[in-house]
């Protein structure tokens, strides 16, 4: 029996997480989760499962909570209540589906009181992949992959030697406007950008897909969880979605890993490794009645952001704190319609160079950088 602790449980991997403890109740029990202003929803999910500590974002909602719940859960807020839920004393493992880089410090301290971590909270490696590797490597912790293409990836690597690697291939679906010329983005709307051909997620991954960013923090993610430099990460088109990833070896063979597009099944992955659950034969891949899968070389001046991600991941040090920060605040803006599509990798382009660039940036230094990296994405609009 595993003990989950999820930090982000009202969201899209939140909730596909719980389906996944759900099915298996004789291998998991959910002991601590956490959300955010989502109190209809987190109420159901705690009638269902009643975990021992339940962790919400604003003090008002806490205090509603511990009214209605008299008693039966612990319930904490903010920053110090995700904390709380990282660190559930029976937790086995940390599943970190928050949205940005607000998972940073509770993941730091789950580390330390030595939790393996589920990492789907891409936005906490791109903000501080050093700190994290450093001190999952000093605290002995597993790092499990939830991304898909990570996921994917890990299982293409099977423990094989890195020397015997030449590259990571990362696919890329393309996201709502793959077809796209750059003078068609010029006017998209929300609603548009929020339709995505392959995979059902939250608004803010949903955008970043739609302008490559996502594609772009991954690149970053891959690097920190695989220890590899960026001239061997690559990200070619795959509209299909089903190679999830694949690892080139220096003799040329290819290992790829296919599968429905599903999050379920890399979640579960994460949770269960090394070994694996059934999956209902209806569930699994069928390429006959899909026949055909294809594959297109990225063109980087369509898709800036991924260029962006590149050159501030080659730059290291705080540049990828800052490139997500304001990705993080641009994406807002346009969610919250004060912005157009492409304002968004042009708001992010001023962000890296306006920033004031740090080699080797302390905790103190990429909080810092992240604050005020969004403070000067706010500022860019009046
Ligand atoms: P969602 O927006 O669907 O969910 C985010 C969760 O985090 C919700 O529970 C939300 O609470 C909570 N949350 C958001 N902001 C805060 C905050 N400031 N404080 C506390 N809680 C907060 O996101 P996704 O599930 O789509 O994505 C989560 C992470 O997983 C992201 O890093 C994303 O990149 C990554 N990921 C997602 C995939 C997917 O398929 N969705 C695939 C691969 C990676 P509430 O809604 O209650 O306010
Ligand atoms: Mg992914």
């Amino acid at each position: 029996m595993k003990n989950i602790s999820l930090l982000g449980a009202t969201g899209s991997i939140g909730i596909q997480t719980l389906d996944v403890i759900e099915q298996h109740p004789e291998q998991f029990r959910l002991t601590a989760i956490s959300f955010g202003k989502n109190v209809e929803k987190g109420m159901e999910i705690i009638e269902k499962f009643k975990p021992r500590i339940i962790a919400v974002q604003d003090k008002k909602d806490a205090e509603d909570l511990r009214m209605r719940l008299g008693g039966q859960s612990l319930v904490y807020y903010g920053q110090e209540g995700l904390i709380e839920a990282a660190v559930a004393r029976e937790a086995h493992i940390l599943v970190n589906a928050v949205m940005g880089s607000v998972g940073l410090v509770p993941t730091i301290h789950a580390i330390q009181a030595g939790k393996d971590i589920a990492i789907a909270n891409k936005e906490t490696l791109v903000t501080a992949g050093h700190i994290i590797m450093e001190l999952a490597e000093k605290h002995n912790v597993s790092l499990l992959p939830v991304d898909s293409e990570h996921s994917a990836i890990f299982q293409c690597l099977n423990g094989e030697n890195a020397q015997q690697v030449d590259r990571l291939i990362l696919t890329a679906s393309g996201g709502s406007f793959r077809d796209y010329t750059r003078e068609q983005l010029a006017d998209v709307t929300v609603d548009e950008a929020l339709n995505h051909p392959n995979w059902s997620m939250g608004a803010k991954i949903t955008i970043d897909s739609a302008t490559m960013m996502n594609k772009g923090l991954e690149v970053i993610e891959a690097h920190w969880l695989f220890n590899m430099p960026y001239s061997k990460i690559d990200v070619i088109l795959h509209k299909e979605s089903i190679i999830h990833s694949m690892v080139e070896y220096k003799d040329g063979s290819t290992l790829a890993h296919l599968g429905n597009p599903d999050m379920r099944v890399p979640i579960q992955y994460a949770l269960t490794y090394p070994e694996r659950l059934e999956l209902a034969p209806s569930k699994r891949l069928n390429l006959w009645e899909i026949g055909k899968l294809h594959f297109k070389k990225m063109d980087m001046e369509r898709f800036r952001c991924l260029k962006l991600a590149y050159l501030a991941g080659e730059k290291g040090g705080t540049m990828t704190t800052a490139l997500n920060a304001a990705n993080e605040a641009a994406v807002g803006l346009f969610l919250e319609r004060k912005i157009s599509f492409l304002a968004i990798e042009e708001y992010i382009e001023k962000a890296l160079e306006h920033h004031e660039f740090i080699e080797q940036p302390t905790l103190e230094e990429i909080q810092a950088i992240d604050t005020h990296t969004r403070q000067y994405v706010q500022s860019l609009l009046n």
